[in-house]
């Protein structure tokens, strides 16, 4: 899982949406449409998922987190 990011369209910078997705469930996921509250524009920015991506700061770090217990019996 990682936190889906957009680009903020006035600064340019990154911003988190707020949002957790796994990277190749939203690749694959159809475009949908969402807005985001931006913290530096103090404003709201509308966004597609194709412009947004996933960032997953510990990928590299950890190993995989064990699996929740949703398995079937
Ligand atoms: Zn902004």
């Amino acid at each position: 899982m990682g936190v889906v990011m957009i680009k903020c369209p006035e600064s340019g910078r990154a911003i988190a949406t707020g949002m957790e997705a796994d990277r190749e469930k939203f690749r694959r996921s159809p475009v949908f449409f969402a807005r985001t509250f931006c913290s530096i524009c103090k404003a709201s920015h509308e966004w597609f998922a194709r412009e947004a991506w996933i960032h997953e700061p510990d990928e590299r770090c950890h190993a995989p987190r064990a699996a929740p217990a949703l398995l079937p019996a």
